[in-house]
């Protein structure tokens, strides 16, 4: 059995929910996180027991894994038996005190992503963000005092009413604020969320034009105040990409614990049922969670390679791309895409219209 290298925590909880949220994530309330940690810590037994784990990454993500208290992250990291060359923690910002990053530092976290999503009261309002930008930077200096120095801002573009104008305030502010990687997303109106009720009623609408300029000004902007782009939502200082990311994006395996959670090794992947009490009662019961496991084929994992693949800089090996050599060079021609050391990587036109290209590739 080989070694699986990336370990990701599912941390379920969040101290509110926004109105855009499609993630698995419930209220942290008492009834939902009782037994939360121990359950977790079962469940790390468990995988070290049935595969050779060999943390080079751990990702706690969520949810938000910061909204747990300093006692519940004691109790999670008293018995935690793991460390990692990158180890990211994600937290919102108004949930990190001094101590709650000083009990992740000694944990052997070294990475922080957090939430801000943008640093205007307007647009904060109209996500159902509970902070603002000062909160923002506020949470950015505890981080730094702890001994951060490896900070992720997650932001969010292509909003309702979002201008460019009022994107690119948000953007600056974030480059002043010295983080060493950005995360900017484009809006996904995820299917039971409020805003895709919105969305469905015709209150908003999705204008792909428009999204498109806002990706090329993110991109252009980023590019001259020093974030290499690397991954279609994902900039980055040099030196400070996402090891755990570029791993998931390169088809390796990683195992995933807590409730919902994702795991694929060789030619299974498997999800832990998305329900705490169920998730916690049955590791108690039994040390092993309740999980869905599907067989995967050469023929999904070479799709999914693809597909994550044309979003890299990188691209995707010629070696996965094996008999679409015509359709390579007519984009190659197009100007969509290159074709560098053996592997085809889109070009900022072709990133456009990533969705197109991998429909013709796969
Ligand atoms: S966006 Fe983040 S903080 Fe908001 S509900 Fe989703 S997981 Fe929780």
């Amino acid at each position: 059995m080989s070694a699986v290298r990336h370990l990701y925590v599912h941390v379920p909880f969040c101290t509110h929910i926004c109105p855009y949220c499609g993630f698995f994530k419930t209220r942290n309330v008492p009834g939902e996180t009782r037994g939360f940690a121990a359950a977790l810590l079962a469940e790390l037994k468990w995988a070290r027991e049935n595969f050779d784990l060999r943390t080079e990454t751990i990702y706690f993500g969520g949810g938000t894994p910061s909204a747990l208290s300093v006692t519940q992250l004691e109790e999670l990291f008293a018995g935690w038996p793991l460390t990692a060359r990158e180890f990211t923690f994600e937290a919102n910002p108004l949930t990190v005190s001094a101590r709650k990053a000083a009990v992740l530092r000694a944990a052997g976290v070294n990475r922080a992503s957090l939430g801000a999503q943008a640093f205007d009261g307007e647009t904060l309002k109209m996500l159902g963000r509970r902070h603002d930008a000062e909160a923002v930077r506020g949470t950015m200096r505890i981080l730094r005092a702890a001994g951060f120095d490896n900070i992720n801002l997650d932001l969010m573009f292509a909003l309702p009413g979002q201008s460019f104008e009022r994107w690119q305030r948000s953007l600056s502010a974030a480059v002043a604020a010295r983080p060493e990687h950005i995360s900017a997303y484009n809006l996904n109106y995820e299917e039971d969320t409020e805003f895709f009720a919105r969305l469905s009623a015709g209150v908003w609408r999705a204008d792909a034009d428009r999204e498109r300029e806002f990706f090329l000004r993110t991109g252009d902007f980023l590019a001259r105040h020093g974030f290499e782009f690397y991954e279609i939502s994902n900039y980055a200082r040099a030196g400070f990409e996402s090891a755990h990311n570029r791993a998931y994006w390169r088809g390796e395996d990683y195992i995933g614990i807590g409730p919902g959670a994702c795991s694929t090794v060789g030619m299974e992947r498997w999800q832990n049922i998305a329900d705490n009490q169920r998730y916690v009662e049955t590791l108690t019961r039994t040390g092993a969670p309740p999980r869905e496991i599907e067989p995967l084929t050469v023929g999904v994992k070479n799709s999914e390679r693809i597909m994550l693949g044309l979003r890299t800089r990188e691209g995707v090996t010629l070696t996965a791309l094996a008999g679409k050599d015509g359709t390579l060079r007519n984009l190659e021609r197009e100007g969509l895409l290159v074709i560098v050391n053996g592997n085809a990587a889109l070009t900022v036109k072709g990133r456009l219209v990533t969705d197109s290209i991998t429909e013709l590739l796969i």
